[in-house]
């Protein structure tokens, strides 16, 4: 009984919690249907600035043009004797010709930025950040090492296992940035393609390896080349590909100075709230190196090396000068090389060339044909560079810069904004499960209870029965001894009734016994008077034998009805 009352307290209490957590739950469903509302609106006020920064952004870089030079001096091996390049400021190479025909034999070209042999591969990669950054933004963005062999264009891409070079620190900026933003609803993926481009002939360095993805097309729509692509979700998969790569480009290094290595990380840009997509890339290009055919040194196979790699150089300086003089057209058709890279030279696209010089002596010629080359690209050879016009352009870089700082802080403060939204909607959701497991719990008590239930009830219901079958053999039994009583009583009666003839019996031998008792005085008086002694004593003999037989047969009788008596109060 008590546990059957426990139980039903329990089951309405569980019931009364179940419809306050129902109730508490259709509360939560609503406060996270407003937090949604509120973070889709907020997406959505943020969306337009993010825009914005962007745009601002792409006018800073874009600022002088879409393609930027930057020139890097690598530092001389002991046995290459001095330099002879100087440098005044951190936008000027100067280079020391030596040539005494003319008034001044230095000679001045201004880049982008200018590296002396000092400046190591972080300090390269500061600067090229916001063209990483652009690619992630949406822009296609190629970054190109030029140079003749030996002056450091390997070392600027690839770098060393200790000192990383751009492709490491490219990818590992855009993975940092594309996980940096924890609120964000935004989603980026990564692949990567590497092609070797020797002789107008691309040759894929991934062919072999896993195709999970589709394959990539390069190059115009009518003569595109398909490429495996790799996914990489880390910078320990990028360099797990590029060692791939490097193994299948094979160890033939003088075959390196003659061909253009093309390393492209391929970005998926996915907003899981807006639904716009974007894909973008950023390719890292090590060009074959800028030699100048020497007749009499160089013949055969790598004469016809070398034209080629010279045909596609010039082809890419001639794409180059004619995005930045705006030419109508651009001669993407001349090589490979461009043909494959169109969509990252020009249009939205930014372009940022590493000119590599080694400064020795010897090096003379072939550095200042380099310089020549990136000078004529971006159409900045020495006569333009003014101080003014550098500090004017400074300054438009410094407003967009602080404008960008404001918008920035804006963003951030509408990002703080949904990080306290979605901490709500976390806690609501934490509550949610609470709950859950507290209804759970409920159910689980209220479950046992009723289960308990049902073994007590079964157990009764077994008593019960027990209980039932007892009783009816009781009935059985009482039935039996009433049966027992009605035979009793019948025997009684019968021997009631042999009493009362045995008594009526005794009554006439009473009375037969009297009146021979009587007749037996009479006749003694009698006899008295009118018969012998030896009459009288043998007439009392007669007379003695028949009364002493009475008596006696009465006397049995007595015990007889003695006996019965006591059979039946026994
Ligand atoms: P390239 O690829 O243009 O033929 P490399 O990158 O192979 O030239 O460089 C030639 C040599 O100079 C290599 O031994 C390389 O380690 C070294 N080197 C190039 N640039 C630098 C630098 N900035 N600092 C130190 N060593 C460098
Ligand atoms: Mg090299």
């Amino acid at each position: 009984m008590e546990l059957r009352q426990e139980a039903s307290d329990l089951q309405e209490y569980s019931n009364a919690k179940l419809d306050r957590v129902t109730r508490y739950l259709g509360v939560l469903a609503d406060k996270t249907r407003k937090l949604d509302q509120a973070a889709l609106e907020t997406e959505a006020r943020i969306s337009p600035l993010i825009h914005e920064k962007k745009k601002l952004f792409n006018e800073l870089l874009t600022a002088k043009g879409s393609v930027k030079v930057f020139c890097r001096t690598r530092p001389l091996f002991e046995d290459e004797g001095p330099s002879v390049v100087e440098f005044p400021d951190e936008f000027t190479i100067r280079i020391n010709t030596g040539d005494d025909n003319v008034s001044n034999p230095k000679k001045d070209f201004e880049f982008d930025r200018v590296y002396g042999p000092h400046v190591g591969q972080a300090e390269l990669f500061g600067d090229v950040q916001p063209f990483v950054q652009s690619a992630l933004d949406g822009f296609n963005v190629s970054i190109f090492a030029y140079g003749q062999t030996n002056s450091g264009k390997t070392y600027t891409m690839e770098g060393s296992s200790h000192d990383r070079g751009l492709y490491a620190r490219s990818f590992e900026e855009l993975f940092d940035l594309a996980n940096s933003d924890t609120t964000s609803t935004s989603r980026f993926s990564f692949s990567v393609t590497v092609v070797d481009l020797h002789k107008e002939q691309i040759r894929d360095l991934l062919s072999e390896c896993g195709k999970s993805l589709p394959k990539v097309h390069l190059g115009p729509p009518d003569s595109f080349v398909e490429l495996v692509q790799e996914k990489v979700d880390n910078p320990l998969d990028f360099s797990r590909v590029l060692k791939v790569a490097f193994h299948n480009r094979g160890t033939d290094t003088l075959k390196f100075t003659v061909s253009h290595l093309i390393i492209t990380i391929h970005i998926n840009y996915n907003n899981l709230i807006t639904g716009e997509k974007l894909y973008s890339k950023l390719s890292l290009i090590d060009l074959a190196g800028n030699e100048t055919l020497a007749v009499e040194d160089d013949s055969g196979e790598r004469a016809t090396d070398l034209l080629h790699v010279m045909r596609s150089l010039s082809a890419l300086g001639d794409v180059l000068a004619s995005l930045t003089s705006k030419k109508d057209t651009v001669p993407y058709e001349n090589s490979m090389l461009t043909k494959v890279l169109a969509d990252s030279l020009g249009g939205s696209s930014k372009t940022l060339m590493i000119v590599n010089v080694c400064s020795n002596a010897s090096n003379l010629p072939k550095t200042l044909s380099s310089l020549n080359f990136c000078a004529r690209a971006r159409n900045a050879i020495l006569s333009l560079g003014n101080r003014d016009t550098i500090k004017k352009w400074r300054d438009v870089a410094n407003d967009a810069r602080k404008e960008l700082y404001e918008k920035e802080k804006e963003t951030n403060d509408l990002k703080q904004d949904i990080i306290g939204l979605k901490q709500a909607l976390k806690n609501a959701n934490d509550q949610c499960v609470l709950l859950y497991n507290e209804v759970q719990k409920a159910w689980k008590v209220s479950f046992m209870l009723q289960s308990d239930l049902k073994s007590e009830n079964s157990l009764l219901s077994d008593k019960h029965k027990i209980e039932k079958d007892q009783n009816a053999q009781l009935r059985n039994q009482v039935a039996q001894l009433l049966q027992l009583e009605q035979d009793q009583n019948l025997q009684i009666q019968q021997r009631d009734s042999t009493i009362q003839t045995l008594q009526a019996k005794l009554k006439s031998i009473e009375l037969q016994l009297n009146e021979a008792l009587r007749s037996s005085d009479a006749k003694l008086a009698n006899g008295l008077e009118s018969r012998s002694v030896a009459q009288l004593n043998h007439g009392a003999t007669g007379d003695g034998m028949d009364s002493v037989a009475v008596t006696k047969k009465l006397e049995e009788e007595l015990l007889k009805r003695d006996a019965l008596i006591e059979v039946w109060y026994s």
